[in-house]
């Protein structure tokens, strides 16, 4: 499997918050450091605290070996703005991460849909999917999806708080969560593919994962999980089979497939209520 963050640099609206910043850049790099594993992380070059701060941490990423990706610019969602002002965010988003890349001999590869959205009708989906080819984007796309987000937002706010018997109780949900998830997805790809392919992982780039991250690393590893990179995820031939759906939603691409082989989505593991209304600002 490949483990993906998704908006660098820092996920969520605390950007400009240096002790959070610096807590997730190094949580999450130290922890894949310590178990030898490259990831992928995907950008917003406009939710930053600014070019340099944006320009840095990629920097960090970059010196760690991990892959880059761009997420656009600022998290647009295609199912409410004209295809045409949704192009010019992911363009505005691979300004600082091109030019960095191409200084150390690389190249700007892959695109990760915001909210995992690829078109709601085919005019657009056909639209964006024209539009990332011919400006040589490959889709990074996900088959573990999972309500971490969710769970993120809850321990922000608690760390915000300082409830730390708050963000204990939220990390244990979160990793039963996604061990009930990944339990999920692979029966799914059973059902879909006949096997597992190399999955993918979505991730954020917060505060939840800086702490948590090596738990749930451990997690897929007593699963029977390899840490591959992206590009080696990719290369899997269930990646070839046509995304089967149109429409609003952010579905794993194991739901695509079966969409594709008429095999209708079955509904995923949800976060626990509490930690919903956590999440929203609730007790
Ligand atoms: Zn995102």
């Amino acid at each position: 499997m490949a483990i993906t963050f998704d908006d660098l640099p820092v996920a969520g609206a605390s950007a400009c918050d240096g002790e959070m910043r610096v807590a997730v850049l190094n949580g999450l790099l130290g922890t894949m450091r310590k178990r030898k594993i490259r990831a992928a992380g995907f950008v917003n070059e406009g939710l930053g605290c600014g070019a340099l701060h944006v320009s840095n941490s990629i920097n960090s990423w970059l010196n760690e070996g991990h892959i880059i990706g761009n997420h656009s610019f600022s998290h647009r969602d295609i199912n409410s703005i004209p295809l045409s002002e949704y192009t010019a965010d992911v363009l505005k988003g691979e300004v600082i991460t091109r030019a960095m890349l191409e200084q150390r001999g690389l190249r700007l590869r892959y695109y990760r849909h915001p909210f995992l959205h690829a078109g709601a009708t085919p005019e657009v989906k056909k639209g964006l999917a024209e539009f990332l080819a011919a400006n040589k984007y490959e889709v990074a796309a996900v088959t573990f999806d999972n309500q971490e987000w969710v769970f993120a937002r809850a321990y922000q706010r608690a760390y915000v708080s300082r409830n730390n018997s708050q963000k204990k109780r939220i990390a244990q949900a979160y990793l039963a969560h996604m061990e009930e998830v990944t339990a999920f997805f692979e029966k799914r790809s059973q059902e879909v593919l006949g096997r597992e392919p190399a999955q993918i992982l979505l991730l954020h780039a917060n505060l939840l994962n800086a702490d948590h991250l090596d738990p749930l690393l451990a997690m897929y590893r007593r699963r029977g999980y390899d840490f591959v990179t992206l590009t080696e995820a990719l290369r899997d031939p269930a990646y070839e089979i046509a995304d089967g759906y149109t429409g609003p939603k952010g579905l794993s691409w194991i739901h695509r497939w079966g969409l594709t082989k008429g095999i209708a989505v079955v509904e995923e593991p949800r976060e626990p209520e509490w930690v919903a209304k956590a999440a929203a600002g609730g007790e």
